[in-house]
């Protein structure tokens, strides 16, 4: 009698979401645990990221807190080489942790273009550098990085941020063309528009999410439920021989003009 294995079953399997404690992070962490991982939260303040671990346990899942700012390359590493040799093999990397700053290019500020800069791009590859050193040696790993529909389309008063995830997109690419060959899957998941805190202000403005609603062939804003399928789909063995690759979890936007 043949065993029917399911492909996108993560038991087993550890994961580290970074900036995990709410929002897209959050549901994420929820969604593989869901699916049978053993999740790491992380975020830079110790309460919330011990919170938001509670929470997950409250509801049957099983969750770490691990404390880093992931904008800070030593504090990163220490804290993943801690992970590694405390609570074994981190399997599943999802980068995140992500901010947003909106002012028209001509007046953006440097300081602010550097802090989005080390948030949305340089972390990514602090942490997932980190972690891949430790996948390398195992031959195994699944990274995932966290776009936006902005890693292909640009918007006025969010250059710097498009620039960011333009970026994690061939930072992607680049992660696999040098670790596909030790068996690390390097996937994007860009989102559209979902409704969590670092949208408030755009979901507030009834002029922007009516045009927002229009623009979307799916005609509404995404909630954040909504990517657990892809996440789990690009962190199983589902997904074993797919790298490189953005999946847009949108609602079209980015296939219709
Ligand atoms: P939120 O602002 O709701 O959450 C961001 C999380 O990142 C927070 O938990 C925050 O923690 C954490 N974080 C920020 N900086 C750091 C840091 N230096 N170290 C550790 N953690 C940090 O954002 P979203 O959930 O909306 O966004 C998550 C990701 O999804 C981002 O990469 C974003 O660009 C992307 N995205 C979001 C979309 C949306 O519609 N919302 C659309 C497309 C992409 P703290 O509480 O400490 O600030």
């Amino acid at each position: 009698m043949s065993t029917r294995i399911n492909p996108f079953c993560l038991d087993g399997r550890r994961a580290l979401l970074t900036g995990s404690c709410r929002g897209i992070g959050f549901e994420l962490a929820r969604g593989l645990g869901q699916a049978g991982a053993k999740v790491l939260i992380n975020g830079r303040d110790k309460e919330r990221t011990h919170a938001a671990c509670a929470k997950l346990r409250d509801e049957g899942l099983m969750a770490e807190a691990v404390v880093f700012d992931v904008t800070d390359y030593g504090q990163s590493k220490t804290a993943i080489d801690d992970v590694e040799k405390r609570l074994g093999p981190i399997d599943i990397l999802v980068n995140n942790a992500g901010i947003q700053h909106r002012a028209p290019l001509e007046e953006f500020a440097p300081e602010k273009w550097r802090e989005l800069m080390q948030t949305n791009l340089d972390a990514v590859f602090y942490v997932s550098q980190a972690v891949a050193r430790h996948m390398i040696d195992r031959k195994r790993g699944k990274i995932i990085n966290i776009g936006s529909v902005q890693s292909e389309l640009a918007r006025p008063s969010i250059t710097p941020y498009a620039a960011s995830k333009g970026a994690v997109r061939m930072l992607t690419r680049g992660m696999c063309a040098d670790w596909a060959r030790y068996s690390i899957q390097t996937n994007g998941l860009a989102p559209g528009y979902f409704q969590t805190e670092l949208n408030r202000a755009l979901v507030e403005d009834r002029e922007f999410s009516d045009w927002l609603c229009k623009r979307t062939p799916a005609g509404r804003w995404g909630q954040v439920e909504e990517l657990c399928g892809a996440a789990i789909f690009l962190a199983s063995s589902a997904s074993d021989f797919v790298n490189g690759q953005m999946l847009y979890v949108d609602g079209g936007l980015t296939s219709v003009v």
